[in-house]
């Protein structure tokens, strides 16, 4: 996609002073973040690092990715209560994978004791990117879909005032007005004040489960205070907080601290550096609870890479969703090429032609948080390492999409200002409600935009590679 700043991104003079207004907005919007010096603190904050420019988005591809969203949330929803497929899905995985292994047990512990949660919630998002054909068309690809901790639905809501701030100052008010709204945040409160409310106990609160280092709390902050402004109480707790002060009543009520607890919303728990043996003991716990978790651990594990490319094999949809043939096209038609390395003839002759070809393809374990998938050369020393034996099997292969980049500028605190090509990713939230068999809420919440240098393979915000962006609807 070309730039539509072409004018503007060689002015100098004119870049340095919209880069200083960007800052100063970016701070009074709250577009903010703790340090990594002190993380826990909220004495020195600085603003969380973003784009100087809004990225250019095509807008019919953008459009596609919201229509597609709840067709996502019935299938994270779907498979979720599929015991079966995420059995034979997960099965190798497990077997190579010990943090998969050790999710998975919890997730079958709890089905044999009998379900205690009735009423479910599903906050996810699905990230694309622009894969720009040989023909120069893009089309949108699924990178993954998140459903655990997916952030940046608070920060993201503020970027749109910025980034009009910014083309205000470089004369163009017209395109400053084009800006979308954007309030992912309002959304997910609302699914969370939801459940809250199916939970059925005024006195119960929403308990925020945090990691030790919050860097990103502000974020968080901006659903808390949706909740609060509808009179919901919010807590923020630890794992470790949860393992000493923890406990289920006969009726698998959760109580933490003493405060009964209706929703338990996980910012935490989602790798295997979250857990310690007290932590997974903490786990265990809240699963077996009648709080309504977001999400239960069904619906992390549906989230997995390997579920991912076994969503992609033919007729699997269909199994998921029947009768629902429209969804079931919008979906795949968001679908890049996924690939099975579990042992066997399929498996030996993909792994064989992604290490003659490595630059085809990303080679993906099953983690999240970014900062783990291999690319290139080194896909091609770990797939010939390991191509004959059964660790194999804890990876994915996926075909590597190839976005246009288009030049911005990536502002950092005590970074230099400087020019980099950029290509962009495009998340939607997704928020829905069941209880019971019955859906009662099924929504797409708001977008986010996060762009990165393409030097950078890998990575997300927290991990301090991409920035945050506000799409331009071209
Ligand atoms: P994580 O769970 O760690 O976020 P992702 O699947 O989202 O894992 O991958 C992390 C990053 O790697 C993405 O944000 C994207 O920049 C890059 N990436 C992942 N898959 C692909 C792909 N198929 N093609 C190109 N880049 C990819
Ligand atoms: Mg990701």
């Amino acid at each position: 996609m070309a730039a539509p700043w072409e004018d503007v991104l060689r002015d100098e003079p004119a870049i340095r002073e919209a880069a200083a207004v960007a800052v100063d907005a970016a701070l009074l919007e709250g577009v903010l973040m703790r340090t990594e010096g002190q993380p826990n603190a909220s004495d020195v904050v600085n603003y969380a690092p973003f784009t100087l420019l809004p990225s250019a988005v095509p807008s019919a591809l953008f459009e596609q990715a919201y229509a597609v969203q709840q067709d996502f949330n019935l299938l994270v929803d779907a498979i979720s209560q599929n015991k079966e497929f995420l059995e034979s899905t997960l099965a190798s995985t497990i077997k190579a994978d010990d943090f998969t292994a050790r999710l998975f047990r919890i997730h079958m512990q709890v089905l044999e004791e009998g379900l205690a949660q009735s009423v479910f919630l599903g906050i996810n998002r699905s990230d694309y990117m622009f894969d720009c054909g040989v023909d120069g068309t893009p089309a949108l690809k699924q990178i993954e879909i998140n459903t655990i901790a997916a952030s940046f639905g608070g920060l993201t809501s503020r970027t749109a005032a910025v980034h009009g701030q910014v083309l205000k100052v470089l004369g163009k008010s017209k395109e400053a007005s084009r800006l979308l709204p954007n309030n992912p945040s309002k959304g997910l409160a609302l699914g969370i004040a939801k459940a809250w409310e199916l939970y059925g106990s005024q006195s119960a609160v929403v308990m925020f489960l945090v990691e030790e280092v919050q860097r990103n709390i502000f974020d968080q902050r901006c659903v808390e205070n949706e909740l609060w402004n509808r009179n919901i109480r919010v807590i923020r707790k630890r794992f470790r907080d949860v393992f000493e002060k923890g406990s289920l009543d006969d009726a698998k009520r959760l109580y933490v601290d003493g405060q009964e607890v209706a929703v338990v919303y996980y910012r935490e728990g989602y790798v295997p550096k979250n857990y310690d043996q007290q932590n997974w003991e903490a786990r265990l716990l809240l699963e077996r609870s009648r709080a309504v978790k977001c999400p239960d651990i069904a619906t992390q594990l549906a989230g997995t890479k390997k579920v991912q490319q076994e969503l992609s094999r033919p007729g699997t949809l269909e199994r998921l969703l029947p009768g629902r043939a429209e969804a079931v096209a919008r979906i795949r038609a968001t679908f890049a090429g996924l690939y099975s390395l579990d042992m066997g003839e399929e498996g030996d002759k993909i792994a064989a032609t992604a290490i003659a070809d490595p630059d085809r393809f990303v080679l993906k374990p099953q983690r999240e948080g970014g900062g783990n998938n291999l690319y290139g050369e080194e896909l091609r020393q770990v797939l010939e390492k390991i191509r004959d034996s059964p660790e194999r099997t804890s990876y994915i292969l996926m075909d590597k999409i190839k976005p246009q980049p288009a030049m911005n500028y990536l502002l950092r605190a005590h970074s230099p200002l400087q020019a980099s090509e950029c290509i962009s990713e495009l998340g939607i939230f997704g928020v829905y409600v069941r209880q019971g068999k019955e859906m009662v809420m099924n929504k797409a919440a708001g977008h986010l935009l996060r762009t990165k240098a393409i030097e950078h393979a890998d990575g997300g915000v927290a991990a301090g590679v991409a920035v945050l962006d506000t799409p331009y609807l071209v």
